[in-house]
């Protein structure tokens, strides 16, 4: 189990936290094996395309909260990705029937001249600007390579600016390179959160956190029923709502690579007990996670009302789905946690799992239990999954590996991966919201968009036949784990 510690301005990396690790080529249960003997390390690739940025990650979730502000200390180029969840978040306001205003995001756009001589000054003059400007009840810093190279000291600005303005202004320590896992981001986002925001408990709520990206709410029933209130973090809520969070009864992830982190630190510090089973993909992970959840929330006897109701409605309709989609393949790219899940959905749709390109594995979550262990929960309850690569969006990677493997579908959890599919002629799926596919509603709303994907095959078999690919045939006719060294090399495509 981690340490949280809220009295460091920083939380340290998933490499050293939680032994994460970017490269791995293998079968899942060779991957979950070596974890558990804490026999993993990881393969570095002498070839690598770009990869995710951690302040990136942050953003994604500071830049949501309605009322704060975020100061990006940095270049100007850093903030390339401002526009992204701009648009994000306007779409999640225009979802919820709020007037679609622009986030407030800021760059302290630091030049050549600044890195000599230190750009505290800077970061001062944008924080007050943006007081001026916006009024928010929270402002953000978070950090660059930059800033962290030059060692620009912003903890100490930050504490200054806080007596100053009488509002939390908090640093996020976010740097680029200080981690291959860009999801250290999330972690350091909720690691300011904790610090300088969440208020220690005066009572408690009959709330439950749910730690989300920006999906619907699709907790509210489930929790009304069993008497309790969802509580949608981060995404979408207000400084003064994250301050009560520590009073919740529960907390539930949606996904655990994104909650690892403020799901352990709210149980570690505030005592919010943390559902630690893996989230609910699949019947049998729904089975699982909701007895969690009776068990926490002390209603054992509704949710076991509620799982057999459940059983009696969907299981005959699941019948009719894998009826249809037996015999089909399908090959996955997603993030870690999310891509376990989808595992499960899918071979509990019956479908043949070829393999799997997951951008990072952590051997552990930060609750330390292996009960949170997705993956293993997948191996143990649908069997082994070959060709289960670990890879941090290689693209080249993934199109040497799907040019082999040629499934009747694949499926991602992030834009920009599908084009690789499609290009091959070969149907692809992609479904940002994670809550789409939770519980047993789930593997319904799952099973019905694959079949359409499917039905509507001609319109990639005729995008692949005016398209062409930037790979040469050389790279094709390679192995595709030739830049990946020290892994397990096993060919079972
Ligand atoms: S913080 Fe570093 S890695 Fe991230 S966008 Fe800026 S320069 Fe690139």
């Amino acid at each position: 189990m981690s340490k949280v510690n809220i009295k460091a301005p920083e939380v340290q990396v998933r490499e050293k936290r939680l032994g994460s690790i970017t490269g791995f080529e293998g079968t899942a249960k060779e991957l979950v094996e070596r974890g558990r003997c804490r026999k993993l390390k990881d393969s570095s690739r002498n070839f690598s395309q770009c990869i995710g940025c951690s302040s990136g990650q942050a953003l994604c979730q500071l830049a949501m909260i309605k009322d704060a502000a975020v100061i990006n200390h940095a270049p100007v180029g850093c903030s390339g990705d401002f526009f992204c969840f701009n648009f994000v978040y306007r779409v999640g306001q225009m979802d919820r029937d709020l007037p679609a205003i622009n986030g407030r995001y800021f760059s302290t756009n630091l030049e050549e001249k600044d890195t000599i001589f230190g750009g505290i000054k800077k970061l001062e003059d944008t924080i007050r600007e943006v007081y001026k400007r916006v009024k928010p009840n929270a402002i953000f810093i978070t950090t660059s390579c930059a800033s962290g190279i030059i060692g620009d000291d912003v903890e100490g600005s930050v504490t200054k600016l806080s007596e100053e303005l009488s509002i939390p202004v908090v640093s996020c320590f976010c740097e680029g390179f200080k981690s291959k896992i860009w999801t250290t981001g999330f972690d350091s986002a909720y690691h300011s959160i904790v610090r300088k925001i969440v208020k220690p408990p005066n009572q408690k709520s009959n709330k439950v956190n749910i730690i989300n990206f920006w999906g619907s709410h699709i907790f509210d029933d489930l929790l009304n029923e069993l008497g309790y209130e969802a509580k949608y973090i981060v995404p979408f809520s207000t400084i003064n709502e994250l301050e009560n969070i520590s009073e919740s009864a529960a907390t539930i992830q949606i996904c655990t690579t994104l909650g690892t982190y403020l799901g352990a630190a709210l149980e570690q510090v505030y005592g919010v007990p943390e559902i630690k089973s893996p989230p609910a993909y699949g019947i049998a992970g729904t089975d699982n996670w909701i007895r969690e959840l009776g068990r926490v929330l002390d209603r054992k006897q509704q949710v076991e009302e509620i799982i057999e109701e459940e059983h009696e409605r969907v299981m005959p309709k699941l019948e009719e789905y894998r009826e249809k989609l037996k015999g089909k393949t399908a090959y996955i790219t997603a993030g870690a946690a999310h891509g376990h899940a989808i595992i499960a959905l899918l071979r509990e749709l019956g479908l043949d799992v070829q393999g799997a390109a997951i951008f990072h594995h952590d051997l552990v979550y930060d609750n330390g239990d292996s009960a949170s262990d997705a993956l293993a929960h997948d191996v143990r309850t649908y069997g082994d999954i070959k060709n289960y690569n670990v890879c941090n969006k290689q693209a080249y990677e993934l199109v040497n590996i799907l040019n082999r493997v040629r499934p009747d579908i694949m499926i991602a959890r992030h834009g920009g991966m599908t084009i690789w599919g499609a290009k091959l002629g070969i149907p692809t799926l992609l479904i940002g919201d994670e809550q789409f596919s939770f519980g047993y509603q789930g593997v319904l709303n799952y099973a019905k968009r694959i079949l359409e994907t499917l039905d509507n095959k001609e319109f990639v078999t005729n995008l692949a036949k005016h398209s062409s690919m930037p790979y040469t045939k050389w790279w094709l006719e390679q192995e595709p784990f030739t830049f990946l060294g020290g892994g397990a090399h096993v060919k079972n495509y």
